[in-house]
């Protein structure tokens, strides 16, 4: 497998609305999702991350590696629970009201510089996606981190990064219909 390399932002293609891909996934969409993958490990991979200086991430989206296309892949451990996700088409079907933020900001693979601050998303979605580890269609109910982090993947299939969220004024502004987490 090749390596892959993340495109840094203001790279315009991380602001351009990706393509949706066909179904069944092509091998070429396949292999790309895996790819994808490998790279969510592997800069997970302290040695690794650091042979080749790359970052540590949890998800990663194929705008990211500067192919246009509605691809992510997404591998995390909180706790007892792994969740990992090779997504493609991923859509919002509902959300919530209720906002959440990350105490600690958030951070991206294709973004150099840190943009401090709270990212309110919904506290609560529900997305519909094909996944390529399920080989099926699936719905999923996601809530708090696990909800941020697919908003976050989502937002590059359509060309919108985090930063894009914060209030210019007051970054760490607290919100009533939000929680912090
Ligand atoms: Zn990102």
């Amino acid at each position: 497998m090749k390596r892959l390399k993340v495109i840094q932002d203001p790279n315009p293609i991380l602001r351009k609305r990706a393509m949706p891909v066909a179904l069944p996934l092509s091998e070429e969409d396949s292999n790309l999702l895996r790819a994808l993958l490998d790279y969510v490990h592997k800069s997970q991979d302290k040695t690794y991350a650091e042979k080749y200086n790359i970052r540590e991430g949890i998800g990663l989206a194929a705008p990211q590696v500067g192919i246009s296309k509605r691809l992510t892949a997404i591998s995390y451990q909180r706790g007892e629970v792994k969740t990992e996700y090779m997504l493609a088409n991923p859509v919002i079907v509902s959300q919530s009201v209720k906002q959440i933020a990350l105490s600690s900001g958030e951070g991206c693979l294709s973004v150099p510089i840190e943009h401090p601050g709270y990212v309110y998303r919904a506290n609560k979605i529900t997305v519909k996606a094909f996944d390529l580890i399920q080989n099926k269609d699936i719905l999923i109910q996601a809530e708090g981190f696990d909800a941020i982090v697919l908003q976050h993947e989502i937002d590059h299939l359509n060309g919108r990064l985090f930063y894009d969220y914060l209030d210019k004024i007051d970054p760490f502004k607290e919100k009533t219909n939000a929680t912090l987490l």
